[in-house]
């Protein structure tokens, strides 16, 4: 053992000794070892830019063809895929692009689902305009239809809408005996009707099945009317409850024409237990165009419609052509909720009074995927979201 080891050095390496011809090989190798990784780059390099390439030219996803197809799901999509878009259009000539609006759109339109489990939003829909029905009727050049009661009230385009339709009946039968018995109701009306109806059927459970409870009825949208049929002949007149045994077969023209106006016949006997309603064969409902066709023609009620169409998005739009030609696309844009938290309500004291609720509310403004440069309808669901509806041709 020496001095060096005793303080703990390391004995001293000794260079290896190499010829010259060694280190002109070494030196080589590196050339071609270095020369082979520059070629494995640029090769890796020329890969990923042809990937690329080929990415930017695959065509989007082709929507599947129409009613029968299998819908996507939807999806949440990264921040960068809400950007204008900058492929080429569709087949359909729809480029996409994001546009703000208020989410209390949520609440208004066409195909608003009001029901037991849906309230309808008053405040959000001020702007409705109510009418009165026997002023326009008065004012309507045909006498195709009777009104009840001259206290009746809808929107100002259902008056429009449901004299057309009846205008049509009357043109193709020259028969003007359907009776509209009640149209529009305030939230107060309704708590007069749900008393009516608690007075008739003896208790509030009964009354329940046939009547919705203050702010829950379809008929406080406006868009909704009911309707008898009173035939007069004469002297003598007759009054049916349309689809009744007894009620002569013309009058089954509204349930086969209302759509060709926007209308459907809202609550169906076997549909029951989704409507939360018996069937009422006298309760009409606007939902616009397309909607009233497809929705007959899938025999749907809204409920079912609505889900159907939550399945579609504007990657995946429904395509449909309705009875009279005119094809549409039709998807749903769901609005995600955020989570609101209320602080807890402190006293003077600074003791707790009320507890932090957290709940679930949707955002002020919201971006919707909509057609660049197309007109479109937009209408909210009342529930989630908005179904939007673009005239291709
Ligand atoms: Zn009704």
């Amino acid at each position: 053992m020496n001095q060096n080891d005793l303080n703990g050095s390391p004995p001293a390496r000794r260079k290896p000794v190499r010829s010259a011809a060694s280190r002109e090989r070494s030196r080589t190798l590196k050339l071609l070892l270095l020369i082979a990784l520059v070629l494995a780059l640029w090769a890796l390099a020329i890969v990923g830019i042809v990937n690329l390439l080929k990415k930017d030219r695959t065509p989007q996803p082709v929507p599947a063809e129409v009613t029968t197809a299998a819908a996507t799901p939807d999806e949440t999509l990264p921040p960068e895929d809400t950007a204008p878009s900058t492929s080429a259009p569709d087949k359909n000539g729809l480029l996409f692009e994001t546009k703000e609006v208020s989410a209390s759109g949520i609440y208004r339109g066409d195909l608003i689902l009001v029901n037991r489990d849906h309230a309808y939003r008053f405040e959000e829909n001020r702007e409705t305009k109510i009418i009165s029905l026997y002023t326009f009727w008065r004012e309507w050049p045909a006498y195709s239809y009777k009104l009840q009661s001259s206290e009746l009230q809808l929107a100002d385009f259902i008056c429009t809408r449901m004299s057309e339709m009846f205008d049509a009946f009357l043109a193709e039968t020259g028969d003007n005996s359907y009776l509209i018995t009640s149209g529009w109701r305030s939230y107060e009306e309704q708590v007069e009707t749900v008393a009516e109806m608690i007075a008739k059927y003896g208790s509030e459970e009964e009354a329940m099945k046939y009547t919705a409870p203050p702010g829950y009825s379809e008929h406080h949208t406006g868009m909704a009317f009911d309707t008898y049929i009173f035939v007069k002949d004469g002297d003598k007149t007759a009054t049916y409850k349309p689809g009744a045994a007894d009620m002569p077969p013309l009058y089954n023209w509204i349930y086969e024409n209302c759509a060709r106006f926007g209308f459907i016949k809202r609550y169906d006997e076997e549909k029951s237990g989704i409507t939360g309603y018996s069937g009422e064969s006298w309760h009409f409902r606007y939902v616009g165009k397309p909607h009233a066709a497809l929705i007959a023609e899938k025999n749907f009620c809204l409920e079912e419609y609505l889900d159907f169409l939550r399945e579609y998005t504007y990657r995946n739009y429904l395509e449909y052509t309705d009875p009279e030609g005119a094809k549409y696309a039709i998807y749903y844009e769901k609005v995600e909720n955020e989570t609101v938290v209320t602080p807890a309500v402190t006293d003077a004291a600074g003791t707790e009074v009320a507890p932090p609720v957290i709940g679930d509310r949707f955002p002020d403004r919201v971006a919707l995927r909509l057609p660049q440069g197309v007109p479109c309808e937009i209408s909210g669901d009342n529930v989630s979201g908005f179904i939007i509806t673009v005239k291709l041709s």
